[in-house]
């Protein structure tokens, strides 16, 4: 029997009531899961401070020296304890305000006091209320002077007596039983490479470290841990995909793709666009299968990518198929492929949520049979009912808008898997996406298609607003269209946000007719509806489009110059970027009006400074990870694999390309971790693939 895997009931001083509370607030189940739950933050009781030079903020400071003086000052309610406390340096004053009368008796002027706590500033004057107050003789006999751990906890556990100190002893007890259960996890050759302390060593001094350097050393060696196992977990299982996984052979690239490319092509490839379909079609070539995520920020002309890789695989006997998240971008696709495809023999047809049950029967038989080449649509191309001859190849645009689960659906319609290309324009920061996406094989658009201007981006509010319009028929006047987006469909009471509809008939107002025409798109409409607007918008038969953030992906109306949005500051910032990727798609100088209340948050600031100061995604990617951390970012289905520990993805980037390289190298030189120097790497490996299926997260 595993003793770390011993209930956490039988641990000293928890009993079956503790532990119901640990497992519920915390997940503690048992001696192991206790041992990996690590403090949040220390508190230094190792260092003192002087009182000339405490620092501007509200840490926790530990001080030592005399009160020289004590008074009790009444105040507009109760009273108050001051006490003036000096150090040889300056004075700080430590106040009570209850139970200051026997607090006061206790007080001893002249004696050496150790004080610790919290501090407050007055303009340039610190003060510490109810400092924690110790006798310097008794200070020095107690074992305070150490870092005491902090462990998260929650109100209920604090309220039902679990507090830090109950913490802590459960550590203390939990060592003395296991101390003699800790094996090494990491290779010989990386603890030498990188001095890391043993995992013992390091998991003692991460629970009761005894100075600040000690502390660095087992954080430092518990986070490389943890990151290396994740990317030996994705390495690994990139190996044996790429092992074990056959994919169709797209041997050639014939005669669909040599018309396309040499008689419809309305345009030169980007550089990057280039590179990226060789890569592409480098990788349909090797028979084994593709699963490749494209990167290229908005406007970087992925759709061209898309169509060119479909091409290959119809020329190799095969079909495919192009799914998007909305029924207004797959139907855009539809129409953008149909016209770039004419006058070439070949069928392509659409499938939405709203097709005629006639019409999808009708494409039903054609996929069937094998005569229809190309099919276009939404989620609807997943259901069961639809069954290609033989899909070749799958693509998927914008894929943070679908579940692991659909993307999983497309491979189970054939023998062999199609091809995947996953196409996004939000672009992860390369280090998150390396750790996210091992599995995948990245390419990245870093180049947008020439003549681009890059986006003024202005922000904007209410006072501003005849301007803004006053602009707005300018841009008219010279044959341009403006969006104007909205973050709400219907009015929420109490809150001064523009609603959409009262934004509308404003503009009606603003914009009458005969001379402005106006279209609407919104959730609550029917598809039918949407379509209609926006293909009279697409047209170029209204000038404005009122929206909500339906249009937030892919919608391409290059005439378009002007993207307005409404209560800038409601948006998250990967939307900001893909909204405003909506203009800027033509030759002409585009605009991004941020309208905002002069009232925001801190962070919605910096999301709108951070729009109007820079037009790059991945620049703005990182901003966006800061703010929010990986898990949101990454979406819920991804976010299961980022909770991490002790690692922060975010901040130990450093750390995770080190545990990345190392990672590599073992699986390079020892794939299967035969190795007998190895041995341990491959037993703590199977442990964690065998408790935790990494997998289910990811591709
Ligand atoms: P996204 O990557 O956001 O999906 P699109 O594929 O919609 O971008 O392309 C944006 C616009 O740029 C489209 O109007 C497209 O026709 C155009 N485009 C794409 N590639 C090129 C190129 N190499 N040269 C000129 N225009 C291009
Ligand atoms: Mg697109």
């Amino acid at each position: 029997m595993d003793l770390l895997q011993t209930p956490i009931e039988y641990l000293k001083g928890i009993g079956p009531n503790r532990a119901t509370l640990l497992k519920e607030e915390l997940g503690i189940k048992t001696y192991q899961d206790l041992l990996h739950f690590f403090p949040n933050r220390y508190i230094d009781r190792t260092t003192f401070h002087s009182i000339n030079q405490l620092p501007r903020n509200t840490s926790e400071v530990q001080i030592k020296g005399t009160i020289i003086s004590h008074k009790i000052i009444p105040q507009a309610k109760g009273k108050r304890l001051s006490a003036t406390f000096y150090d040889g340096t300056s004075t700080i004053e430590l106040v009570w305000f209850r139970g200051y009368k026997w607090i006061q008796e206790s007080l001893k002027t002249n004696t050496a006091y150790i004080v610790f706590g919290r501090l407050n500033w007055y303009g340039s004057k610190a003060s510490i209320a109810h400092p924690e107050l110790t006798l310097e003789t008794e200070y020095k006999q107690s074992n305070l002077g150490a870092f005491h751990p902090v462990y998260p906890s929650t109100e209920k556990l604090v309220n039902k007596g679990i507090s830090q100190r109950v913490m802590k002893q459960s550590m203390e007890h939990l060592f003395r039983q296991v101390h003699q259960e800790f094996h090494e996890t990491l290779p010989d050759f990386i603890r030498n490479d990188l001095k890391l302390i043993s995992r013992k060593e390091a998991t003692i001094q991460i629970h009761f470290p005894a100075n600040q350097n000690q502390l660095t050393r087992a954080q430092f060696r518990l986070k490389f841990e943890e990151l290396f196992y994740i990317q030996m977990q994705l390495l690994q299982k990139n190996r044996l995909q790429k092992q074990k996984v056959k994919g169709y052979v797209f041997e050639k690239v014939g005669s669909y793709f040599n018309e396309y490319y040499s008689n419809h092509i309305p345009f030169k490839l980007t550089h990057a666009q280039q590179r990226v379909v060789r890569e592409i079609r480098n990788d349909m070539g090797t028979g084994k299968q593709m699963n490749r995520l494209l990167q290229g920020d908005v406007g970087s002309g992925k759709t061209m990518v898309a169509l060119l890789s479909m091409l290959i695989g119809l020329d190799n006997g095969f079909q495919a198929c192009l799914m998007a998240p909305t029924e207004i971008l797959a139907q855009q696709h539809y129409q953008s492929l149909k016209e770039n495809l004419k006058g070439m023999d070949l069928n392509l047809s659409l499938l939405t949520g709203s097709t005629k049950t006639a019409q999808r029967k009708e494409i039903h038989e054609a996929l069937e049979s094998g005569s229809l080449h190309v099919l276009i649509g939404t989620h609807a191309l997943i259901e069961d009912k639809v069954r290609f001859k033989n899909l070749g190849i799958a693509i998927i645009d914008e894929q943070h808008r679908f579940g692991v689960a659909q993307r999983a659906k497309l491979w189970r319609k054939n023998n062999l898997p199609p091809h995947i290309l996953v196409m996004t324009a939000t672009p992860i920061p390369r280090t998150l996406a390396m750790s996210v996406y091992g599995d995948l094989d990245i390419s990245v658009i870093d180049e947008l298609p020439p003549g681009r201007k890059s986006i003024k981006t202005v922000l904007r509010s209410d006072s501003n607003r005849l301007q803004v319009f006053k602009f707005i028929k300018e841009e008219i006047k010279l044959g341009k269209q403006i969006y104007i987006v909205y973050p709400l469909i219907q009015e929420s009471e109490k809150m001064d946000y523009k609603d959409l509809m009262d934004g509308y008939e404003s503009l009606a107002r603003e914009f009458p007719l005969p001379e402005y025409k106006i279209s609407i798109v919104h959730g609550q409409m029917k598809p039918k509806d949407k379509d209609y607007e926006m293909q009279r918008f697409v047209e170029g038969k209204t000038q404005l489009m009122v929206a909500t953030t339906v249009i937030e992906v892919g919608v391409n109306v290059p005439n378009a110059s002007v993207m307005i949005i409404e209560s800038a500051e409601r948006f998250g910032l990967s939307q900001l970027h893909q909204l405003r990727g909506r203009v800027g798609r033509g030759n002409d100088q585009s605009y991004c009006i941020l309208m905002s209340g002069v009232k925001k948050s801190k962070e919605a600031s910096t999301r709108l400074q951070t729009m109007v100061q820079t037009n790059d995604g991945f620049e703005i990617a990182e901003v966006d990870l800061k703010l929010r951390g990986p898990g949101d970012l990454m979406g819920t289905q991804q976010s299961g694999v980022l909770q991490l520990k002790i690692a922060d993805l975010i901040k130990d980037q450093e750390i995770l390309k080190t545990a990345r390289n190392y990672a590599k190298k073992l699986i390079s030189e020892d794939p299967e971790l035969d190795k007998i120097e190895h041995r341990n790497v491959r037993i703590t490996y199977s442990k964690i693939t065998r408790h935790k299926n990494i997998w289910n997260y990811i591709s």
